[in-house]
């Protein structure tokens, strides 16, 4: 075992894989945006953590990954024990180690930021774990022992794959459906390829597969099968179903011709870019069909300044548009998008427009422009973020070609959930009185399971509890999820 270099964090710099050349990405390259490191760079990067006692970065990460264990164990080259002390925090580490906004979590918080340049958690993760899956490396659950139960999980993104992951090490038997065709929710139906391959979610597939998981796609639950079937069929259900009903703000002119929701705009490219049909029925509880329009020369205008507006600016170059903005209302600094996907917009070309409030959308059959304000920021809202104050006369217009509205996700909770007891917050969020951890106290917290719904036997978790979040709070919450289901059924 090679002894660790002291100052290896002053000596090499803090360094990110290669990244796709500018030209190709603007020429249309929809290929995952960073490359991975060879062994040597890993070795070289994950060599600069200062296995701080205390780490800033596993308390900063939702799941508390172990990860200055797992960056000594790539120093060293022993990378299936690192593969597996991944997978004991985090079901889906190779998909955290690409999409997770590390510059707010991990590596925001590593002791290393304040200078030098934070440790490349991400990047070492994603390194580990698909080295050691092609390598054939896969779970070990040889030990397990079979509680001869079976569960239901209604929805195949990151909250179900987590959760089904947890019961196959526990023994349990795990039913995964989604009304998609393939798995991964908005991983794979939503987050573009540059972000993260779609192979990178067949291999997971395959994976779960091999311990045990099975899937049944194309079955959507209160559809094709009522939550009363599986409930006979199973000793219980978990409901990771995401939050889809999009934001759309109000804005005059919003139904013109070629002003485009989000996240049907992702999913359609996506499709396209992955060699599948366009979607033909709504997707993911839209009501219309979306044809994209064809982008290459116009000029495309996103509203919204979170990860989804991004994707969507990126996405847009990369469909040839002659010219890609993004207009949010709140300064670069309040910006809720992650500052490394903001950084890679602007290198591949997208125009910022800062404070900037849209008011209309203007056209005849077809949208010409956006009316904008100018706006300056006020006391904090309730979530602590300052809010956007109109400047007076400050208006403008913008052209645009094209517009999409990404101004976020609300939970979309079907009917038949309150059909079988099962409470909502008043914003549609599925009530869960305990959410595990120290954030749950009182009466209602003490009796029942973590992510356990009203209904005895119902679970539930990730963007359909929390409102839309992240991948890895999904994966947290299918996690803890799977905790309280196994100790339900060992009753
Ligand atoms: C465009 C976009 C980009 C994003 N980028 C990032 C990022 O870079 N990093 C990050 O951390 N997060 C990102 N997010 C957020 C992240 O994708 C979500 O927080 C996460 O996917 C939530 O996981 P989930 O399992 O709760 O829900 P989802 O991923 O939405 O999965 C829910 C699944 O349930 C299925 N389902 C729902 N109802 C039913 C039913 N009745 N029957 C059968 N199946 C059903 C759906 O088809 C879907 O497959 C992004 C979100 C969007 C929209
Ligand atoms: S905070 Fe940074 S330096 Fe400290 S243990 Fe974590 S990755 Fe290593």
């Amino acid at each position: 075992m090679s002894k660790k270099p002291v100052f290896q964090f002053r000596e090499a710099p803090r360094e990110m894989p290669a990244r796709i050349p500018l030209a190709l990405r603007q020429g249309g390259d929809w290929g995952e945006l960073y490359g991975r490191f060879d062994q040597a760079e890993a070795k070289k990067q994950s060599g600069r953590c200062l296995d701080c006692g205390n780490p800033y970065c596993s308390w900063a990460c939702p799941l508390h990954n172990y990860i200055p264990n797992w960056l000594e164990l790539a120093r060293e080259g022993r990378i299936d024990e690192a593969a597996a002390l991944c997978h004991e925090t985090n079901p889906l580490p190779e998909i955290c180690g690409r999409v997770c906004p590390q510059d707010r979590l991990c590596e925001g918080s590593c002791t290393l930021n304040d200078g030098f340049g934070a440790v490349t958690i991400g990047a070492v993760e994603k390194y580990i774990v698909d080295r050691a899956l092609s390598g054939g490396w896969r779970p070990d659950l040889s030990a397990v022992q079979r509680l001869g139960k079976r569960v239901a999980v209604v929805g195949a993104g990151p909250a179900g794959l987590a959760c089904a992951d947890r019961l196959a090490r526990a023994g349990v038997d795990a039913v995964v459906y989604d009304r998609y065709e393939d798995i991964g929710g908005l991983l794979h139906f939503g987050i573009p390829s540059f972000k993260l391959e779609k192979s990178v979610i067949a291999t997971r597939r395959e994976v779960l597969e091999g311990m045990g998981v099975e899937f049944r796609l194309g079955v959507e639950i209160g559809r094709d099968l009522g939550l009363d079937a599986l409930l006979s069929q199973y000793d219980a259900v978990f409901l990771g179903l995401g939050s889809y009903r999009y934001t759309d703000g109000g804005l005059p002119g919003q139904d013109l011709a070629n002003v485009l929701p989000a996240l049907p705009f992702l999913v359609q490219n996506g499709r396209v870019v992955s060699g599948l049909q366009p979607q033909g029925r709504p997707i993911a509880g839209w009501e219309d069909r979306i044809d994209v329009p064809d982008l290459r020369g116009r000029r495309v205008v996103v509203l919204g300044g979170g990860d989804t507006g991004m994707d969507c600016v990126r996405s847009a170059v990369r469909l040839g548009a002659a010219e890609v903005s993004c207009v949010y209302r709140r300064d670069e600094a309040n910006m809720p998008g992650s500052a490394r996907e903001v950084a890679n917009a602007r290198e591949e070309g997208v125009r910022f427009l800062f404070n900037r409030q849209p008011l209309a959308l203007l056209g005849g059959d077809s949208v010409s422009g956006v009316r904008v304000a100018e706006t300056t920021l006020g006391a904090p809202d309730a979530r602590g973020r300052r809010r956007a104050q109109i400047v007076p006369g400050s208006e403008s217009v913008l052209d645009a070609d094209v517009v999409v509205i990404a101004f976020g996700f609300q939970p979309d909770p079907p009917a038949w959930l309150s059909e079988h007891g099962i409470e909502l917050e008043s914003d549609g969020r599925i009530r869960v009185p305990n959410k595990g951890g120290c954030k749950s106290r009182g009466a209602a917290a003490a009796t029942t399971r973590p992510f356990q719904t009203t209904h005895p036997r119902v679970f539930a978790g990730g963007d359909g509890v929390r409102g839309a979040d992240l991948v890895v709070t999904a994966a947290y919450e299918g996690r803890e999820a799977a905790a309280g289901i196994v100790a339900l059924l060992r009753e």
